[in-house]
């Protein structure tokens, strides 16, 4: 059976070491008070830190201190009306969490635990929080009260001030050996053995974000997509289509998809087994493609594509954006040469 990513009586299988380490660190009273947990997107932080804070609030904790999924405060965690647990994260339609957010921490902490003497706060994207709100953080962090954990999430730790850094201790959730989670896509539904480790190299490693990735039946558009590069390369397709197509499914993935492929196919150049390639997914065509293109004009194409993603920022025309970075690919040989 699939795992249930919503099932919060067992760690994913890519969490398991980190979970042992955790688990050991609270069985010798040296679990932090403030946590720093981090790993790439889709790596599964807000899991992992729910079932900490579920293990942390559970009143008889079962074996590998798991909660035990019965208790009181069990069943509130379960229910998300937990008195002791506190969710700090942006607002609906904001991204940025502010010094008021900040404040109702202190007021929470403030407050005497209800059941097992702890209490334990959420701060999720932790970088998002401003840099008020983050100076308002520093107190707490500093000195927190008594059976207090906070556990602030981030997928980019470097954003977050020093000062709020050097107040925590960093865990961080990485694949050391990415087998588990391969294993775990494989049994995702919808996802076929062999898409495993193209999805989870397309997701930038998190497993989470390789399902989603799937759902979304990227990894078909893809190749659709590197089809019709290559027919445009090969004068079969009209570049104006193609750019309408993208354009239907998403210019910006569109183009970062491309930014990508143009990186693989100068690594291509540059080794007959580049030792890492971004998209495993289409290495045959992309293969081809390079072996046809000149090194140079890839580079060229790269600063065409920033420029494009730069103004896809403001009110410019996506399809007319698309359509200048493919427009190229359509140009015979001689006249690529001519573009340097
Ligand atoms: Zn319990």
């Amino acid at each position: 059976m699939a795992d249930d990513p919503d099932r919060l009586n067992a760690p994913l299988p890519w969490h398991a070491a980190c979970w042992e380490r955790v688990c050991t660190l609270r069985e010798t009273d040296r679990l932090p008070h403030a946590l720093l947990l981090c790993g790439v997107r889709g790596m599964g932080k807000d899991r992992f830190a729910r079932l900490l804070a579920h293990a942390l609030l559970c009143e008889t904790p079962a074996d590998a201190a798991m909660p035990c999924g019965t208790c009181r405060s069990c069943r509130l965690t379960q229910a998300g009306t937990h008195p002791d647990l506190h969710r700090c994260a942006p607002e609906e339609d904001k991204s940025i969490i502010n010094i008021d957010q900040i404040r109702a921490i202190g007021r929470f902490l403030e407050l005497k635990a209800h059941y097992t003497g702890r209490k334990v706060v959420l701060i999720h994207p932790a970088d998002q929080m401003n840099l008020s709100a983050a100076n308002g953080l520093l107190k707490m962090l500093e000195e927190p009260p008594a059976g207090v954990h906070l556990i602030l999430l981030s997928h980019r730790p470097a954003a977050l001030p020093a000062t709020v850094r050097s107040r925590c201790q960093r865990l961080t959730l990485a694949l050391e050996d990415p087998r588990p989670a391969l294993d775990w896509l494989a049994r995702q539904p919808g996802i076929e053995p062999e898409e495993a480790a193209p999805l989870l190299a397309l997701a930038q490693g998190g497993p989470l974000a390789a399902a989603e990735l799937a759902a979304q039946g990227h990894l078909g558009r893809r190749q659709t997509m590197l089809q019709e590069l290559q027919g445009i390369a090969r004068r079969e397709l009209d570049p104006l289509q193609v750019a309408e197509n993208w354009l239907k499914f998403d210019a910006k993935a569109s183009l970062y998809w491309l930014h990508g492929w143009l990186i693989d196919m100068i690594r291509l150049q540059a080794a007959d087994r580049p030792p890492c390639v971004g998209n495993p997914d289409g290495l045959d065509t992309l293969s081809r493609l390079s072996s046809e293109l000149k090194g140079p004009w890839l580079f060229t194409q790269l600063d065409r594509i920033a420029q494009a993603l730069r103004l896809l920022e403001g009110p410019a025309n996506a399809q007319l954006l698309l359509e200048e970075v493919l427009l190229p690919w359509a140009q015979r040989e001689g006249e690529r040469a001519r573009v340097l």
